[in-house]
């Protein structure tokens, strides 16, 4: 186990820490780096106590020798990471971006309709698919590239930025001549070729927590990414499977205040996915903003009734509207704005 000080700590603040130590019965040695100090823990640990280690005056984070550091592990001096939307949004910063758009394209006036509505809420990315994972290969699996030019036309008349998923790698190219974000599905975030594939891109990408992936794991796919040379990862928590059955899954939003600590990627919630319930969408997005969440990820559709995807989980557009509203306090309370 490594105790990790933080940069600047004084000498009386490393003893201190030694001191802790020695009356917990463990054997250290100290590591200095240029910028930070490390004090190993070695030997026996019975009488360890790592809370009181993390409370101590100028402890950054204890760790697990066996813990991998990852790129995107947050470290003292580097807060959240703060990504770009387009050409005019960021997420990361002090604004909640809020990204909302139909499960799937459908039409021209179905996503023109959406986006012009969407915007006039305050998103500023407009989500949906032109390649979709379905559960079933009978049901509608997306317009493909056409959808693609039609989320181009609703950036052109919006100046929304475009969130969409890629499924295969061979679709990266096309994927990220389109987008402006790629996003990489629950169901893909075990695929190391297509992270690896959409390192090698420049566009950020939206990695979805896979529905049975711990953190660790979806922090692991997030190095992926970034190893093949893209910092730019946005973590979306979208619910994971449980047996609970009232939700379409359960939304952990415990890893939000988790991932802020542990991790220097932004955080977006996805409240659509995790609950599968159009009631639910709005309170599970002001829980999202309050614990910390650097934006939601919100399924809307002009007439979900007759959506081809996801209706039962899409807000009307007056319900985004209304959602929007009142996400306000929430966004102050937690020090952020719109
Ligand atoms: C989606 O965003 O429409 C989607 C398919 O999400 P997930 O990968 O989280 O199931
Ligand atoms: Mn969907």
């Amino acid at each position: 186990m490594i105790v990790l000080m933080k940069p600047h700590c004084s000498q009386d603040q490393i003893d201190h820490v030694i001191e802790l130590l020695d009356e917990m019965g463990c054997d250290h040695c100290v590591i200095n780096g240029s910028k930070q100090h490390v004090v190993e823990v070695l030997g026996a640990r019975d009488h360890l106590d790592r809370p009181r280690l993390e409370k101590a005056p100028m402890v950054d984070l204890v760790l697990e020798k066996s813990e991998p550091m990852l790129a995107a592990d947050r470290s003292p001096d580097n807060s959240t990471r703060e990504i770009p939307l387009g050409a005019t949004a960021t997420i990361g910063g002090t604004k909640i971006a809020l990204i909302a758009g139909p499960c799937a394209v459908e039409t021209e006036s179905q996503i023109m309709d959406i986006a012009i509505a969407v915007k006039e809420a305050g998103a500023v990315g407009l989500r949906g698919g032109a390649f979709k994972p379905r559960t079933s290969p009978y049901s509608f699996q997306g317009l493909g590239e056409k959808g693609l030019e039609l989320l181009a036309l609703a950036r052109e008349k919006t100046g929304l930025a475009i969130v969409t998923e890629v499924m295969s790698s061979e679709d990266v190219e096309l994927v990220s001549r389109y987008a402006d974000v790629l996003q990489v599905g629950s169901r893909s975030m075990h695929s190391s070729p297509l992270l690896a594939a959409v390192g090698r891109q420049s566009k950020p990408v939206l990695l979805k927590r896979g529905w049975c992936a711990s953190l660790e794991e979806l922090l692991n796919a997030a190095e992926y990414i970034i190893k093949a040379g893209n910092p730019n990862v946005i973590l979306c928590e979208r619910g994971i499977r449980t047996f609970e059955t009232y939700t379409r899954n359960t939304l952990a939003l415990a890893v939000v205040p988790e991932l802020k600590r542990i991790s220097t990627l932004p955080i977006v919630v996805d409240p659509s996915h995790g609950t599968g319930r159009r009631d639910l969408v709005a309170p599970m997005s002001n829980a999202a903003v309050a614990c910390g969440a650097d934006g939601l990820l919100i399924e809307v559709h002009c007439d979900p009734d007759i959506a081809w995807s996801d209706g039962d989980q899409s807000l009307h557009l007056d319900q985004f509207r209304t959602l929007t509203s009142a996400l306000r306090p929430f966004v102050s309370a937690s020090g952020r704005e719109v």
